[in-house]
């Protein structure tokens, strides 16, 4: 999904990177020829307390600069998604739906086009610099490879990568599995373009949504729950040493006080297909167990600081000649070219790119 920017804190990153990154990917799609289905969104309020929130949220969407965001009684809603119920809807008509697998291939091609070389399967196991300003030394499982400098994007490896160069310890990353189903084939016509609920204050994450792909397919999800591995892909996957990392972080723990009752709502959601099935039944009271086909997983690499507090902002740190993106969750993937020339412009202008 390519996120419009309706939720960030007006002035962060994440809300400027994000709507400067929209832009620049729907440029992109064009030039490479890569469909960007400009459907829109429907943010869906179930109650009184709910048609409040989405108020709020639609004054935070025009003071980030949004235009056409527009809040929608039951008659619009039921035109715009007409198998929804709510009380009130907000209408967010710049949202869109994009391939992210062919903008990465692109991408990709982008980098072998231009000389560069990408290696897969191959795991850096850390990375070190030879003194400030110095070359970055990478170790990876089948010998060295020295470069000018680095910009780590290591996603669920993102702090560990970073604390090997030298980094600070904090925030460290929590992997939250984030789980969805399929609408089978024959039920797609339950959900028109996007339908998101409204988010809970002070939870990063958005809530089990509806979604029509590019390729007509619709997906339902994703939760959030505490994955037990940094690759937690699925439900039993369990890494013990991962649970003791995040046990011996003072940060985790913190955050674990905090948000205990809504992580067991999440871990009972994700064993019970009913319970799960309930809390989208709220938006789309048609559907039924039937419907819901394959099951997917996706994991969300998010910053824990030591306070306990899940970082809300991108945040990019430099040592020397090592750039890390320690925290980069969702809209990251909208806002990736911006995101890349925010890293470029602000903390590589004096660095060699070239490998040494
Ligand atoms: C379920 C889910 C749904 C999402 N939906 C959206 C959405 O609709 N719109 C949106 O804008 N964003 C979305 N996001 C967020 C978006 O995917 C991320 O913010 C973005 O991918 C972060 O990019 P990244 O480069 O930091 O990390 P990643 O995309 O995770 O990339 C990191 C890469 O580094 C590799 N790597 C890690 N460690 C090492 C190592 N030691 N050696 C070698 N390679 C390594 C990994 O294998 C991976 O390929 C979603 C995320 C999830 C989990």
């Amino acid at each position: 999904m390519v996120h419009a920017g309706l939720y960030y804190t007006p002035g962060s990153l994440r809300a400027t990177l994000c709507q400067a990154g929209g832009r620049k990917l729907r440029s992109y799609c064009g030039t490479r020829g890569i469909p960007f289905d400009q459907c829109g969104k429907l943010v869906v309020a179930l109650d009184d307390d709910e048609a409040q929130s989405l108020r709020s949220l639609q004054a935070r969407a025009i003071e980030n600069g949004l235009t056409g965001v527009r809040l929608v009684g039951p008659p619009e809603m039921a035109e715009i998604e007409p198998h929804v119920q709510g009380v009130l809807g907000l209408f967010s008509p710049s949202t869109a739906v994009v391939d992210f697998g062919q903008v990465a291939k692109a991408f990709a091609n982008d980098i072998v086009e231009s000389g560069g070389t990408i290696r897969l399967g191959a795991t850096v196991q850390s990375l070190r610099a030879d003194g400030e300003g110095g070359v970055v030394r990478a170790e990876l499982d089948d010998g060295e490879i020295v470069f000018g400098s680095v910009v780590i994007c290591a996603g669920l490896h993102a702090d560990r990568l970073a604390i090997s160069a030298g980094d600070l310890e904090d925030p460290r990353i929590v992997p939250f599995r984030g789980e969805y189903f399929e609408l089978i084939e024959s039920r797609r016509a339950l959900v028109r373009a996007l339908i998101y609920p409204v988010p809970k204050p002070r939870l990063p994450f958005l809530g089990v949504h509806f979604t029509r792909h590019v390729d007509g397919s619709v997906s339902i999800g994703p939760n959030a729950v505490l994955a037990l591995a940094r690759e937690g892909y699925r439900r039993r996957q369990i890494e013990p040493a991962a649970i003791l990392e995040l046990l011996r972080y003072e940060g985790f723990r913190k955050m674990a006080r905090t948000y205990w009752a809504s992580g067991l709502s999440e871990f009972a959601g994700s064993a019970s297909r009913r319970l799960y099935l309930r809390r989208a039944q709220r938006y789309i009271p048609e559907l039924e167990a039937s419907d819901l086909g394959n099951r997917s997983a996706g994991i969300r690499a998010q910053a824990v600081d030591r306070h306990g507090r899940l970082v809300d902002d991108f945040v990019v740190h430099r040592r020397g000649s090592i750039i890390a993106v320690r925290n980069a969750p969702s809209p990251a993937a909208t806002a990736s070219l911006a995101i890349a020339s925010y890293v470029c412009d602000n903390f590589l202008d004096d660095l060699p790119l070239i490998s040494a």
